[in-house]
């Protein structure tokens, strides 16, 4: 018996469903981490209802995945997943089942979880179902495909990508067969989609043990994307040492493979990740920014963070520390922390001011570009009354 205590809204809906005859577990990597004695992250439930008696059960809850079986239930203002007993077809793009069938049985949806650790499932009452052995896995420290990994990754080419972000979360070992399958079935990752790989590679990014991205790299899993072998392998421990942000760690990743010679270019690299706008800009502006040398004075830093941004300039500072070994993060720190001035926003005058003193158009533009550089150089005069005297008598002369 292993003692367990979900929140309250987990017991209501495990009760609720068993209330009304059907089975309810607690599955997947809430078991997982109570049996580590870790805090879970979110609450996942199987159980023998179909998803429209879930729905019925509980009123409000949301059809989230209603292909697979799943259902969001809330109470109050917490949900979890609630997902029913299932078996899968073949998988013949390697992604997705071909069909879902439900089935009433726990141990036949024990069985389409992929590792051991993953398919162990507890009752409320705190009885264990563990019919592949997970907890001597977690015991032991080890990630194992349930069932013959080949098979397994042939299904879902993402399982590979799993097992090593758990491998990375966990510090646990990936055991021999299921490492061997990975290796075998490395090129089959190249059919899955971009945003499936961006998320599960920054996930592993983001635990404390970064540079098993290293391993993904050598199995060839990353091989749509990364085609380069390089001239240098890149410490991507070090990545380790970037703030736990999404942003932060995928400039660090993508410099490093760029400065390597892994990638042509850092932009295309994310882009064909589909990474998002404001990541794809700040790391480009980051490499742009330590192919020069960093700012040696106050106004250096000012001018930078006015052309790129405080979110690029921290990143190039923070990965010129953990890439180049040069750490300037206290000279931009003080910058930042001195409040002076180097954006429009913090300008002691506005657009309006200047439309008050007749300019207008490409003018007012010039203007305001005028007294942001000036204030930048005499921090100490960024007031409305002096900016207007000079916006006033420039315009004069
Ligand atoms: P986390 O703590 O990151 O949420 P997790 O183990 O709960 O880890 P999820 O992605 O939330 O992982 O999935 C919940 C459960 O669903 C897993 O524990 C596993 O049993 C099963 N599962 C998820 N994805 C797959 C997959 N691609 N193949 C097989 N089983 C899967
Ligand atoms: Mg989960």
């Amino acid at each position: 018996m292993i003692q367990i205590n979900p929140p309250k809204y987990v017991r209501q809906i495990l009760f609720g469903l068993q209330a009304r005859g059907h089975l309810a577990y607690l599955v997947g990597g809430c078991v997982r981490d109570v049996i580590m004695d870790m805090t879970p992250q979110d609450w996942d439930i199987c159980t023998s209802a179909l998803p429209e008696e879930v729905m019925e059960l509980f009123p409000g809850s949301k059809p989230t995945g209603l292909k697979h079986g799943t259902v969001t239930v809330t109470v109050g203002s917490r949900s979890a997943e609630v997902t029913t007993f299932r078996t899968e077809g073949d998988y013949r793009d390697h992604r997705r089942p071909d069909s879902v069938t439900f089935v009433s049985d726990l141990i036949t949806d024990l069985g389409r979880r992929d590792f051991t650790i993953n398919a162990i499932a507890l009752s409320v009452d705190g009885m264990i179902s563990d019919p592949y052995d997970g907890v001597k896995d977690i015991q032991k420290r080890v990630i194992r495909c349930v069932g013959d990994p080949k098979l397994r990754f042939t299904e879902d080419a993402l399982r590979m990508f799993r097992a090593l972000r758990f491998s990375a979360r966990l510090g646990f070992t990936i055991e021999y067969d299921t490492c061997e399958a990975i290796n075998d079935c490395a090129p089959l990752a190249a059919e899955l989609a971009p945003e499936r790989v961006r998320d599960e590679t920054e996930k592993i990014l983001l635990t404390s043990r970064p540079e098993t991205i290293g391993a993904a790299i050598s199995f060839g899993l990353m091989k749509r994307y990364i085609s380069g072998t390089g001239w240098k392998s890149p410490n991507f421990a070090d990545i380790a040492a970037m703030p736990r942000k999404a942003l932060s760690r995928w400039v660090a990743f993508a410099i490093m493979l760029r400065k390597y010679g892994y990638i042509p270019s850092a932009h295309d690299f994310l882009a064909e990740l589909r990474l998002d706008g404001r990541t794809i800009r700040c790391c480009a502006d980051a490499e742009q920014m330590l192919s020069a040398e960093l700012p040696e004075d106050t106004l250096g830093w000012k001018k930078l963070l006015n052309r790129y941004g405080v979110d690029s300039v921290s990143c190039a500072v923070q990965a010129s520390t953990v890439i180049l070994g040069v750490d300037r993060e206290k000279e931009l720190k003080a910058v930042l922390k001195s409040g002076e001035c180097f954006s429009l926003k913090h300008l002691a005058v506005t657009g309006d001011d200047l439309l008050s003193l007749g300019l207008k158009g490409p003018d007012l533009g010039e203007m305001l570009k005028f007294l942001l550089e000036y204030v930048m150089e005499y921090p100490d005069n960024n007031k409305r009354e002096i900016l207007l005297e000079l916006a006033k008598y420039s315009e004069e002369s």
